[in-house]
């Protein structure tokens, strides 16, 4: 991991004074999402100080608070931050328009390395179409919802899917496939949860659930709810073995207990299957067999993860 700003451009040979004159935002988060070099422009937009190797979470949490930065238009800025972290990270390259409380419109792309470390890149678009900005606002309002999940505000299955179908095609074409796995996580006895608590309390479970993993997964690595109590975990450049260990480190941190303002007391467990990507085999296929793992986990006790 490169350990400050200065270094990066040491060994990459970038002009780092080119770039601190530059009136486009640069910056470089590591693989922990943490900033670790950002040019003068950013620094100014974004209210941040590279030295503080603050979290990517922890700069918009206090730009949303001090309402200056990105427009970030929530009540609710932590189901914000989680569903933003969410998809953060799990793509190599993605571009978007975005507003900043000085009244400026930047087109921000981001670019992913498959070690998890990001180049944040964006320019000043406020004169650029702005006639149609708000059809375009509206139109991205629109996609993002129809890939989201309504009660945790993680992907849904629609949007695993679509992402992992696309990443599978990526991966093929290399002259390396790589080691890669996909896990799909079921809450256990969540019925009896429901039955004794209450539906309200199951949905606020739920939810906990989601934040606790997302807040405990890599940047890379991509989360969501494909069904009920029913959730998919694709960790890329991750063997299975390897996959395993995370999961067993995910399911003692669940074991805590849910977050948030709940009910104290109520402790909930859950089960995984995990299988190993193989570069001939359909993407249905890979998820049956982690299906199929799963439920050995659910009938040799359940709590327990099967790979
Ligand atoms: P197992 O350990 O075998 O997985 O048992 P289970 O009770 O978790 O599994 P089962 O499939 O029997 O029941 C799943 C339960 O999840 C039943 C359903 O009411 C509940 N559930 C599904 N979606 C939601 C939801 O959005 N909110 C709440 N509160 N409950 C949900
Ligand atoms: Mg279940
Ligand atoms: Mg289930």
């Amino acid at each position: 991991m490169a350990d400050s700003g200065s270094d990066i451009w040491a060994t990459t040979g970038l002009p780092r004074d080119l770039i601190d004159l530059s009136a486009d935002l640069f910056a470089v988060y590591d693989s922990d999402d943490r900033l670790c070099f950002a040019n003068p422009a950013y620094r100014a937009a974004y209210h941040c100080d590279p030295a503080e190797r603050r979290s990517w979470r922890d700069i918009m949490r206090a730009n949303h608070e001090a309402r200056r930065g990105p427009v970030i238009q929530t009540e609710k800025i932590e189901a914000w931050l989680m569903t933003a972290l969410a998809r953060r990270g799990t793509v190599p390259h993605r571009g978007f328009e975005a507003e900043l409380h000085d009244g400026r419109w930047i087109w921000i792309t981001e670019t992913v390395c498959p070690d998890g470390r990001m180049l944040f890149h964006a320019s000043d678009v406020t004169s650029l179409r702005s006639e149609s900005r708000t059809l375009r606002d509206e139109r991205d309002a629109a996609r993002r919802a129809s890939w989201t999940d309504p009660l945790t505000g993680m992907p849904n299955r629609r949007y695993l899917m679509e992402r992992l179908e696309g990443w599978l095609q990526a991966q093929r074409a290399l002259p390396d496939f790589g080691a890669h796995s996909i896990a799909v996580l079921d809450l256990d006895h969540f019925k009896q949860l429901n039955d004794f608590y209450g539906h309200a309390i199951g949905d606020a479970v739920l939810v906990s659930f989601c934040h606790r993993v997302v807040e405990h997964i890599r940047t890379i690595d991509l989360f969501g709810r494909i069904g009920g109590e029913e959730f998919l975990l694709f960790l890329p450049n991750c063997p299975v073995d390897a996959a395993l260990t995370r999961l067993e480190a995910l399911q003692a941190v669940i074991a805590e207990g849910p977050t948030h303002a709940l009910q104290t007391g109520i402790t909930y467990t859950f089960s995984a299957g995990v299988a190993g990507f193989a570069p001939g085999e359909d993407l249905h296929e890979t998820i049956r067999r982690a299906d199929r793992l799963l439920y050995r986990a659910k009938t040799e006790g359940r709590a327990r993860v099967r790979g």
